[in-house]
């Protein structure tokens, strides 16, 4: 880098752009080394406020044309297109964009899933057959007296619908609760095949077909919720299926998790196999390990260059999604070996390994060979951060229900009844990226503590989870930072506050959760009716934005930080900020301030006990003969 670079770089404020102390140990180094990162970038790109309101449009050559966020209806694009039609057609392409990574990534699953079913592929096997059973049950699917590999191929047709079926309603329509799916049968949006929805959604937003913003966003919530209750939701059911539905594990997360080793270790390795070697994760992969396997974790999305500054990391394999390509450029300033192994993503100046599921090993084998070829010509001092937190991951809606309700009557019974009790005020989400236009991890932290202080289970996936647990709120002691009734709830079942649930595609099991909570009585008769909230405080990608349209969808008040694309007070806005409750579906917020995301949430959560008539005593009145005669005779 030159020194006018070098310069500019040392304007990045570190301790204001991050609250990782890892990370923020990296980025010194990483100044010192004249490295530059997406911190260093967003710094100095300043985001287009134009774009920032998606107040332009580049759908056709008689543009691109650009209104005023000042006065959104002073003019329309060449063609005659609104405000209202500009924003919701941008809005609808990180829908579509978002639901067709998720669903592109369930039907990868899908199809491995029928290759190992056939015998093709030999590394895998059916990991969890009961969890296959109850899931075919579920879909209608005979299991008395057969064979699992036939209950597994029947499994397989039916999930494929997900994808490809012209008509009719996904397979996981079965599992929305009755209202909610009247509702969505009402709007016109059960999804069909997600393949369908994604094209759908593409067309109606070309130039010139359809220009009615609620219109528009109909079609946004039938393609977002074949994301939610379709793509993502195969890909963590039929993952559980393959590698086993996650039981908690005890788990480390930060740079503290990377080791220096030394030769004689490494020789040691050599001589026994693999061992030796140090995997870690990162990311939303790393959080799928972490959840199902309590592989290390070294990092959030983020932190993914600042572990690389490290100078440990012989090698890096990436897969698909959310992987920056500035790493590259990192990577070739510290040696670090990076591979792209999947074909949908190769980066320039990254070397690709191609995974076959058919082979894995020829992929894997070559990274460690690889790696062990890099340890061994290290040349740069490493500065390992020793910032580590441990804690208690790899939640799964399946085991919320043995932990509530223990192995004969595992149910969400424990959870319903400590809503209605006043004991749980509620169930937040709180998921999603980290993003460089806010102070890393920050936000997360403060809306969670804030969310569990008055008395909210707090349920996480991806990059969030990993926040929460490098401030360690993932050991069951940090149940001392909830409220009395919450805390009274944690140490009586020896759960943590917050619970971990997997990466961003499992996202779909807190939509079950949200099913099963209805299902159990108590709570209202839609997901609409639910004590719970969402958030996504430091979101950055499309995939988040389907996510959240789902969500809504699907009947959650949904609150986004960072930036929202849109323009307050337009039609658009008001549609999604307050009219999509109206049609009986939840509807969108948005605040970059922790604790007035924390205020709204709770707010909202507060608004539907009320409604369910549960805002007054706090404490259970449990009915005695004497008032059941009573309840009888009137
Ligand atoms: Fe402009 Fe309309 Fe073309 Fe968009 S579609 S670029 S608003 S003319």
């Amino acid at each position: 880098m030159d020194n006018e670079k070098k310069k500019e770089r040392a304007s990045l404020k570190i301790n204001e752009v991050t609250t990782c102390k890892a990370t923020a140990q990296m980025l010194e180094k990483a100044e010192r080394d004249g490295v530059e990162t997406a911190f260093h970038r967003a710094a100095e790109m300043k985001a287009c406020p134009i774009g920032a309101d998606s107040a332009c449009c580049k759908h056709c050559a008689m543009g691109p044309c650009r209104l005023s966020s000042k006065d959104p209806y002073g003019k329309v694009g060449v063609c005659g297109a609104t405000i209202d039609t500009i924003m919701s057609r941008n809005f609808a392409r990180m829908v579509a964009s978002g639901t067709a990574a998720h669903t592109d990534h369930g039907l990868s699953m899908l199809e491995l899933f029928r290759d190992v079913v056939d015998g093709k592929i030999a590394d895998y096997g059916i990991k969890d057959p009961l969890k296959l059973e109850d899931l075919a049950r579920e879909l209608g699917i005979e299991t008395e007296g057969r064979e699992i590999e036939a209950i597994a191929h029947d499994v397989y047709q039916d999930l494929k619908r997900t994808y490809v079926q012209l008509e009719g309603e996904i397979p996981f329509a079965k599992r929305v609760p009755e209202k909610t799916l009247e509702t969505w049968r009402k709007q016109g949006i059960v999804p069909r095949g997600a393949m369908r929805e994604v094209m759908e959604l593409m067309t109606r937003t070309h130039m010139g077909m359809d220009q009615h913003y609620e219109n528009i966003t109909k079609q946004s919530s039938r393609t977002a919720l074949a994301d939610g209750w379709g793509g993502s939701m195969v890909a963590t059911e039929i993952s559980d299926i393959l590698f086993g539905t996650p039981t908690p594990v005890q788990a480390e997360v930060n740079m503290g998790v990377l080791k220096a080793d030394d030769p004689a270790l490494l020789e040691e390795a050599r001589a026994a196999g693999a061992k030796g070697l140090n995997l870690v994760g990162m990311c939303c992969s790393g959080a799928e390990m972490l959840g199902r396997h309590g592989i290390p974790h070294a990092g959030n999305f983020m932190s993914t260059e600042a572990v690389l500054v490290t100078g440990a990391v012989d090698a890096m394999g990436v897969d698909i999604q959310c992987i920056k390509q500035g790493l590259a450029k990192v990577a070739q300033c510290y040696g670090t070996r990076l591979f792209t192994t999947n074909t949908r993503c190769r980066i320039e100046g990254a070397d690709h390994l191609p995974f076959e599921e058919h082979e894995p090993r020829v992929c894997t084998d070559t990274i460690v060979r690889l790696a062990i070829d890099r340890f061994k010509n290290r040349k740069l001092p490493l500065e390992i951060p020793r910032f580590k937190s441990i804690g208690v991951h790899g939640f799964s809606h399946e085991y919320i229900n043995y932990m509530l309700g223990g192995t004969f009557r595992g149910s969400y019974r424990p959870l319903n009844d400590n809503i209605i009790n006043g004991r749980i005020r509620g169930v937040a989400g709180v998921v999603g990226c980290t993003n460089p236009r806010v102070k890393q991890d920050w936000v997360h932290v403060e809306l969670v503590k804030e969310l569990i202080k008055n008395d909210i289970l707090v349920v996480q996936t991806g990059c969030s989870q990993v926040a929460l647990a490098k401030a360690g709120l993932y050991l069951p002691e940090s149940a001392y930072l909830a409220g009395p009734g919450l805390r009274e709830v944690c140490e009586a079942v020896g759960m943590p506050p917050v619970l971990g649930l997997g990466s961003c595609v499992d996202n779909s099991r807190i939509l079950t959760a949200c099913a099963e909570m209805v299902r159990n009585g108590g709570l209202g008769q839609s997901i609409a009716d639910l004590p719970v909230a969402g958030a996504a405080p430091e979101w950055m990608s499309e995939k988040a934005i389907a996510i959240g349209q789902y969500f809504v969808a699907s009947g959650v008040y949904t609150v986004f930080g960072v930036t929202f694309p849109i323009i307050e007070e337009t039609k658009f806005h008001q549609h999604l900020f307050g009219g999509l409750e109206e049609l009986g579906m939840g509807k969108w917020g948005f605040t970059a301030d922790p604790y007035e995301m924390a205020r709204l949430m709770i707010a909202h959560i507060d608004a539907k006990r009320k409604a369910l008539g549960l805002d007054k005593g706090r404490e259970r009145v449990l009915v005695d003969m004497a008032a059941r005669r009573e309840m009888e005779a009137a």
